[in-house]
């Protein structure tokens, strides 16, 4: 037991705000940067190397005893894994991981980690394995790029499921969600378009860069003049031969069942930097109206490019098996996190409505449903109180009225502006307690996130909602010398990310108007997905990996006491060490306890009863637990107590 005081908060006792941010810092200048609160994973990020993830310390971690070894990302991985498989005591097979922190904080590192460690777990087949592994670097190439918080930010959200059958891993499956399509047109001060660019221009052979015709770097007015010293560039063209081998690792180029190559896929990509300036459409339009027909082009096209690598993942990683056979899941969620900028568009509200959604399920398990079943059950407890942020949801989402509904209705209105669309919040929401009217010419409000107030510029929200592309933009497309273009525009992209092809004649009437009245708007459609992602883990067993930036400047070794105590507090971590020090986090019934450990009498054939439970409980010298009217209640540590009493026999 020694040292758990520190790698666990939760068996502090005297505790408040400055103990807890003293532990943490404390443990982060002795290069400890993983401490856990009961079973969830506080990571702080170390912006550098640290000898944590060798072949040597993956091997200690498999199929290992929580208690007896440091925290670290690895024994999240086994602890999910062994969940899955049923050998330890939880009810629910499918599994979630939730990685949580701001941009920067080493939410995708970690899930690289996970993924990694969850490999050796299963020791795949290497085929697979190394598809897995390589679907990472692939989609970090075309959905992350350099912003002033993070050198290598995800510009998407994603779930990865890894999909089991018994022990071995049998497929993947991955959800996306919000590209942040704008950056392909414009970057703010200090940022970066998306990889790829920079990536294909360093690193392809004179002779494609000929054929496909692509200029200098600095010609193109989409990277801004950006591109690097030399150094840099010999990179990215590094980076640029990776790519391309992962796309092959996938296996892109033997299966493009649309008769697409790797270069197709690139070179759609330079035809949205180079020739979206047609003649068709610049007779059409004015040369602002032009510029913004361009500019909505690339944007489209970029974001069905990437839907299509998405989707073209899923077909190559979908398991083999038959119809019956049952899989289990594992998934991985690394989402962005929550955004305050100088200047906050649509796009920041939908990625702070992801999070508010995560907080609410983190919200729900840990604090609401524990506390539930205490009081339904019987169970002394002093309630312990947290910020539940479930009316900042309902302002949000709520039905019939909410902020996206009133935008959808507005959106609807071709006449209508931006301004008629906050005055409407405005006259709707003014007395909401997590809504406040800005007064001001611009269409300016605020909504009171839990992480804080966030000011929204109401600007672009209808055209960003709607989200549509004029038919005769859709038309060059489909018609497009470049085949893939003209798949992607002749296709609709389901709400599950995969391609469906126009099949019937009949579809053509509806499939003209799709981007005027069938398509459903982006706030509808971000919102479908964000219940169908929580329908999904609401049934899973969830773990936790909250990650923190320790400051601003990317730098190791340094800690910003103000930085990281305002993220201890979003995050609520203060109130969830107290729940984890005295509450009950692992609750089976009678029926699963006593059927799991009746051999500890050695009575098989005991009755599955609260009196059996009681009776092989009492033979262990194992206390603190408590008895409710259906289950037993027991602190996170006595389940590895139990198991080790098992192994002892
Ligand atoms: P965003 O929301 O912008 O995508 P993120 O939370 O995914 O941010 P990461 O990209 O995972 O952040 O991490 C940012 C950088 O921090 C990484 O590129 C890496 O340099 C460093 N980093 C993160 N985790 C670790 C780690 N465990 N060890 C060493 N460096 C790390
Ligand atoms: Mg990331």
């Amino acid at each position: 037991m020694e040292g758990l005081f520190h790698e666990d908060l939760a068996a502090l006792s005297d505790l408040d705000e400055q103990s807890l941010l003293e532990s943490l810092s404390q443990r982060f200048k002795q290069d400890r940067i993983y401490t856990y609160i009961g079973d969830i994973l506080v990571a702080i990020n170390p912006f550098k190397y640290l000898p944590l993830y060798v072949k040597e310390v993956s091997e200690r971690y498999k199929y290992h005893e929580k208690s007896k070894l440091p925290p670290h990302i690895f024994a999240v991985a086994d602890r999910a894994y062994q969940s899955m498989m049923g050998r330890l005591a939880t009810g629910r097979r499918n599994q979630c991981i939730v990685i949580s922190g701001e941009s920067g904080a080493g939410k995708t590192e970690s899930t690289k980690l996970l993924l990694r460690q969850i490999m050796e777990l299963c020791r795949a087949n290497s085929q697979l394995e190394q598809q897995i592994l390589q679907v990472n670097p692939l989609l970090e190439a075309f959905g992350n790029a350099q912003t002033v918080m993070n050198d290598n930010s995800s510009r998407f959200g994603k779930y990865i499921q890894l999909r089991f059958h018994n022990s071995s891993v049998k497929g993947a499956k991955i959800n996306e969600y919000l590209l942040e399509k704008s950056r392909v047109v414009h970057q703010d001060e200090g940022e970066r378009n998306f990889h790829i660019f920079y990536c294909m221009l360093a690193g392809i052979s004179p002779d494609d860069k000929d054929m496909y015709g692509l200029l200098d770097p600095t010609q193109y007015r989409y990277l801004n003049g950006r591109y690097g010293s030399e150094d840099i560039v010999r990179k990215w063209g590094e980076k640029y031969s990776e790519v391309c081998n992962a796309m092959d690792m996938v296996g892109f180029q033997e299966q493009g069942q649309f008769g697409v190559q790797e270069e197709e896929l690139l070179r759609s990509l330079t035809c949205t930097l180079s020739v979206t300036r047609g003649e068709a459409i610049r007779r059409l339009h004015n040369q602002q109206q032009a510029e913004d027909a361009r500019d909505s082009i690339a944007k489209v096209a970029y974001g069905r490019v990437f839907g299509w690598i998405v989707s073209k993942v899923n077909e190559l990683l979908a398991p083999n098996v038959d119809f019956d056979v049952e899989l289990t899941e594992i998934g991985i969620l690394d989402i962005f996190g929550f955004e305050n900028f100088a200047v906050n568009r649509f796009e920041q509200l939908c990625i702070n409505l992801a999070n508010e959604q995560l907080q609410y399920f983190f919200n729900h398990h840990i604090f609401l449903m524990e506390q539930n079943e205490y009081k339904e059950e019987g169970i002394e407890w002093e309630t312990i109180s947290f910020k539940d942020n479930k009316p900042i949801l309902d302002l949000i989402l709520t039905k019939p009225i909410g902020i996206l509904s009133l935008l959808d209705e507005q959106s609807a209105f071709p006449q209508a502006s931006d301004r008629d669309f906050v005055d409407k919040l405005n006259s709707k929401f003014k007395s909401s307690p997590h809504y406040e009217v800005v007064r001001s010419r611009s269409p300016l409000f605020t909504v009171v996130h839990y992480a804080g107030k966030v000011q929204y510029n109401g600007g672009g929200f209808l055209e960003m909602n709607r989200d549509t592309i004029p038919a005769s933009i859709r038309d060059l497309f489909i018609n497009s010398v470049t085949p893939l273009l003209s798949v992607l525009f002749a296709a609709t992209i389901s709400r599950t990310g995969t391609l469906m092809p126009r099949k019937a004649k009949v579809m053509q009437k509806a499939d003209d108007n799709f981007n005027s009245t069938r398509k459903q708007s982006v706030g509808a459609q971000f919102k479908h997905s964000l219940a169908v992602l929580m329908e999904k883990m609401f049934v899973a067993s969830p773990h936790f990996v909250r990650c923190i930036k320790p400051n601003g400047n990317k730098l190791p070794d340094q800690v910003d006491n103000k930085r990281v105590m305002d993220q201890l507090r979003y995050n609520g971590l203060l109130e969830t060490i107290r729940i984890r020090r005295d509450g009950f986090s692992w609750r089976p019934s009678f029926k699963e306890f006593a059927q799991r450990y009746n051999i500890l009498l050695i009575k098989p054939d005991l009755p599955l009863t609260k009196e059996s439970c009681l009776s092989i409980l009492n033979t262990t010298e194992i206390h603190g637990w408590k008895c409710g009217s259906s289950r037993l209640f027991f602190k996170y540590w006595h389940q590895e107590e139990l198991s080790r009493l098992l192994e002892r026999l």
